[in-house]
């Protein structure tokens, strides 16, 4: 298991972290944590974070990276890590993608815990912590007694509040969150590892959410496998040159409708009317050209008969 925890300041990565360590017997690393021991000891280091840390504002990358890469080098981070904290902006997540990389070892899985405004800003400023063990408590949801002592260690130190959970830093760090770590969401979704869990509910319901995330497949992933298990694959869409083309060839193929094919005919019938009307005369012309004809043919017979009136009558050679 190579997990990273994702989520705004206050949504409890730390919290689960430390279940997570209990349940799977794998370490969890916190970026925050190791600053914070760096900053303590007062390491170079832990000075060069130190102003950043307590504006809200990220610690360098450089800082950060050199920190994960030492820490991933331990023997314990073998059978695999919980990451809190980190990755916090893309330059990390790919630097972690490479470290993980050439070791081949990628991650695994990638939980996004989400939690409102509302309900950040109020776990953030109840917050606080043993400065022995690190247990986090939350005194608006624990009975914590009113000493507020840490009930883990025997010695039971007073429990106290980081220097960066005040109301004005913590508007900083959600400003920080939404502009240079939401963005990852979009990252690990694309690279098929991210489950995204209500992380509003109380600290052991989301635990069982958290848990049961890990053992489903990742957003998109999920989807796309049931999609193959029953129905068949969507074809995909031909491209649209190739939609024109052959709407071409099939205009060009098309067979002449009935009605197209009857007006042809009729048109065709039309143009022979035509042809005839040209080479023959008009009804009328006609009319009067038998009447012309009737008229010589009386005057040619007229003219024979008087001709023959005025010729002598033949002898008759017909015998009677
Ligand atoms: P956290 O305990 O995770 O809320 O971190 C506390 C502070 O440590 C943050 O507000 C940052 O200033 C710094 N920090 C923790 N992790 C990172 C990181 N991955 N990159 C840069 N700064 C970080």
């Amino acid at each position: 298991m190579r997990i990273v925890l994702l989520g705004a300041p206050g949504s409890g990565k730390g919290t689960q972290s430390q279940r997570l360590v209990q349940r799977f017997g794998i370490p969890q690393i916190s970026t925050g944590d190791l600053l914070r021991s760096a900053v303590k000891r007062g390491t170079p280091l832990g000075i060069a974070a130190k102003d950043a840390m307590q504006s809200g504002k990220l610690v360098d990358d450089s800082i950060v990276l050199g920190m994960i890469r030492e820490r991933l080098s331990q023997s314990d981070t073998a059978t695999g890590f919980i990451l809190d904290g980190f990755p916090r902006n893309l330059a990390q997540a790919n630097a972690l993608d490479a470290m993980l990389g050439e070791v081949g070892q990628p991650l695994t899985a990638v939980v996004l815990m989400e939690v409102d405004n509302v309900e950040l800003t109020r776990r953030i400023a109840g917050r606080r912590s043993c400065p022995n063990c690190g247990t986090v408590y939350n005194i608006y949801s624990m009975t914590l007694g009113s000493d507020l002592r840490c009930t883990n260690c025997a010695e039971r130190p007073a429990l106290v509040q980081r220097p960066d959970d005040n109301e004005e830093t913590v508007i900083h760090r959600l400003r920080v969150y939404d502009e240079q770590t939401r963005p990852l969401v979009a990252y690990y979704r694309g690279k098929g590892l991210l489950r995204t869990i209500d992380a509003q509910a109380d600290v052991d319901a989301v635990t069982t959410a958290l848990v049961s995330a890990l053992s489903q497949p990742a957003e998109g992933t999920a989807r796309r496998k049931r999609v193959s298990g029953k129905a068949p694959p969507k074809r995909k869409a031909p491209p649209k040159r190739k939609v024109a083309a052959k709407r071409k060839v099939a205009t060009k193929r098309k067979v002449p409708t009935k009605r197209k094919v009857a007006t042809k005919r009729q048109s065709a019938a039309k143009r022979k009317v035509a042809a005839k009307r040209k080479t023959a005369p008009a009804r009328k012309t006609v009319a009067r050209r038998k009447v012309g004809a009737r008229r010589k043919l009386a005057t040619s017979r007229g003219k024979r008969s008087a001709s023959r009136s005025r010729r002598p009558a033949r002898k008759s050679t017909r015998r009677r």
